[in-house]
């Protein structure tokens, strides 16, 4: 056993949480079963007896593997292993040992993947999101030109839900252009059953039987009481929201990016959203003609991202004077060392790094005062 064996295990849990939830949905009267499940269990609890824990093998059925282990925090389930071996393998290093439960439970032995999981998933290299809506929309609007493409995109991250008339409207809007309104169609899903407008992140929230979700765990984190004026009136008409996927991964990191573009304009300094065909999130230009690239960015996890990016190759090439990793300020705010973290992984790409927004703004700011003093 060693690291990547255990990267291995992790990636396959996630996978197999997420089919399983995808195997409910489309039936949801039978028992969900994933086969890479059962063979990240098996990893792991081989592992563990490796490590030194003997009771493992009393987990090895996926139900009581699930109760036992699946709603702890990552770290928590290496609590009986020899601690010369968790630092000989560097796990604290490693991307799956910061996260949180990847799953809690919605009844009985029905767990739901948590965003901890979906996020750690999406770093791993495999092909589980071919298929998946936002895969899906992503490949309706990689056909449509820059304009058009810009102007879905951004409607998407400035409005998870929309009444039926927005839907009119914009449909209507759309009218020459049927890919564009195929596209638009498809990212959005009818609202049914009792929900509320998530006062976080504006997606729905719904209230069930082990408290309420919505498409992160962490908006659920911090909402201790759902209003009466947060309720979503379905009597007046239907209501639409994003599908869950396209919330996750167009509409969450995009709230970013089209804050550093409000900053921009406030300033008068030249941006472009998604320029290049969505080779980066958006680029500016100063008043001296210098340019920058910015690629917005999610994860909670500071490994997590540093992983990715390694994945990636570093940032995308190309003809600007500096490229930047943009996080959200809050993401240091538990986690001082997030950047520092990061930027171990971009030392070979010496006009590359990683920021919060609110540094970036700072760092712009400085920049554009400098071309107006020139
Ligand atoms: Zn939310």
């Amino acid at each position: 056993m060693d690291t990547a064996f255990m990267r291995k295990t992790f990636a396959l849990i996630a996978k197999g949480l997420i089919e399983k939830e995808q195997l409910l949905q489309k039936e949801p009267t039978r028992y969900p079963y994933s086969k890479a499940l059962q063979h990240g269990i098996n990893m792991f609890l081989a592992a563990s007896q490796q490590a030194g824990c003997q009771s493992a093998v009393q987990y090895a059925d996926e139900t009581s593997f699930l109760t036992h282990f699946i709603t702890k925090p990552i770290s928590d389930w290496f609590s009986d292993w020899n601690p010369d071996i968790i630092d000989k393998l560097n796990f604290r290093e490693e991307p799956f040992y910061a996260y949180e439960a990847f799953a809690y439970q919605r009844s009985g032995n029905i767990y739901t993947p948590s965003s901890d999981c979906y996020e750690f998933l999406e770093i791993q290299d495999n092909d589980i999101i071919n298929g998946t809506d936002e895969r899906i929309l992503y490949e309706k609007m990689k056909v449509l030109d820059q304009e058009t493409y810009c102007k879905i995109r951004r409607y998407i991250i400035e409005h998870p839900i929309i009444t039926i008339e927005d839907r009119r409207a914009m449909s209507l809007d759309l009218a020459d252009n049927q890919a564009a309104r195929d596209a638009f169609q498809f990212a959005y899903e009818e609202i049914t059953g009792d929900s509320y407008r998530c006062p976080c992140c504006g997606w729905t929230m719904i209230p069930g039987k082990y408290g309420y979700h919505c498409h992160s765990t962490h908006c659920t984190d911090i909402i201790p009481e759902l209003t009466d004026e947060r309720k979503l009136d379905i009597s007046a008409g239907e209501l639409y929201r994003l599908k869950k996927g396209i919330m996750r991964y167009f509409a969450a990191p995009g709230k970013l990016e089209l804050e550093i573009v409000t900053f921009c304009e406030k300033k008068k300094i030249r941006w472009a959203l998604w320029p290049q065909m969505d080779r980066y999130d958006v680029e500016i230009q100063f008043a001296n003609g210098e340019i920058w690239e910015i690629d917005a960015k999610a994860y909670r996890n500071p490994m997590a991202l540093r992983t990715k990016i390694q994945n990636d190759n570093g940032f995308p090439e190309g003809e600007y004077a500096r490229g930047y990793f943009v996080i959200p300020s809050e993401y240091t705010v538990n986690q001082r060392n997030y950047t520092t973290i990061v930027n171990r992984a971009l030392t070979n790409q010496k006009n590359v790094k990683c920021v919060t927004l609110k540094s970036l703004k700072t760092e712009i700011s400085r920049k554009e005062n400098s071309c107006h003093a020139e």
